[in-house]
């Protein structure tokens, strides 16, 4: 998502359990091998140290379908109908699928159904948290203070319910991620609770969840809970640079959760407008 990203995720989820023991399992020399069915990684960021070729060839390399997304809205490229459509124009000529991650709730507002439906998808987080006093808390920075996690906890699943029920997405990135103060309680903030209402709500709109392999985001529990109420997943790397589909954690989870084809969501390329 964020230039930062990459850095700061690695810091806050060091110290997380589940992700120690994950990169313990890499250091001894057992990569998970990659899963029988097609795999594609829906989040791809081109850059200056990502261009669209460079993404194709590590998609070839690494046998993995290219999904790219760029953010809209103010502070990023896409502002405009017309931006939109040059971004889907430019990525068109090639063999990849085209997706927004949009950061601010209500942004759709600022394109036309036409041009958004030229979109093959669009796949958005919940970590930019609108502040009650106007503002955004942007809670995968690493300096996110966190006063009271139970406070803050309903706060955050209250903008999740907000992007599940009213954002046009078809995949939530970056689930169950925690702040850095709070990350080390992940198994006992994430209530059977918590994730059930957010299973119910993206099965409600048929929303696919994503794997992050920045973030190491769901964990084992939440995808075996999803799974079984039939949600669909992607595979993220949420990458700038070689990083693009690369995958580790992804593949870990597809192994230990059992996911099959039929569990995972096709991007399909939209139809050219007439
Ligand atoms: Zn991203």
């Amino acid at each position: 998502m964020f230039p930062q990203a990459s850095l700061i995720t690695g810091v806050a989820l060091g110290s997380a359990p589940h992700i120690s023991h994950a990169l313990a399992a890499g250091s001894a020399g057992m990569a998970p091998s990659k899963p029988s069915f097609p795999v594609a990684d829906y989040h791809v960021h081109l850059s200056n140290t990502l261009t669209i070729d460079q993404a194709l060839q590590l998609g070839k390399d690494r046998g993995v379908q290219i999904g790219i997304v760029e953010h809209p809205g103010p502070g990023y490229p896409i502002n405009t109908d017309a931006d939109l459509q040059h971004y889907i124009d430019t990525l068109r000529k090639y063999p990849v699928r085209i997706g927004l991650q949009p950061v601010y709730a209500g942004w759709s507002k600022s394109f036309s159904k036409p041009v958004l439906d030229q979109l093959d998808y669009i796949l958005m987080d919940a970590l930019t948290l609108p502040k009650p006093d106007g503002g955004w808390l942007a809670i995968w920075q690493i300096d996110t203070m966190v006063d009271d996690a139970e406070e803050f906890m309903t706060r955050y699943m209250q903008f999740i319910e907000q992007v599940l029920t009213t954002e046009p997405i078809n995949i939530f990135a970056w689930p169950t991620f925690l702040p850095v103060p709070i990350a080390r309680q992940y198994a006992q903030l994430w209530t059977p609770q918590r994730v059930d209402h957010i299973i119910d709500l993206a099965r409600a709109r048929k929303i696919a969840i994503e794997i992050n392999e920045l973030a190491h985001v769901p964990d084992e529990n939440f995808i075996t809970r999803a799974k079984r109420a039939a949600l669909k997943f992607t595979f993220g790397t949420d990458s700038r640079n070689d990083h693009a589909a690369h995958f580790y954690y992804c593949y870990q989870m597809a192994q230990k959760c059992g996911l099959t084809e039929g569990d995972m969501l096709v991007v399909n390329r939209q139809p050219s407008p007439r």
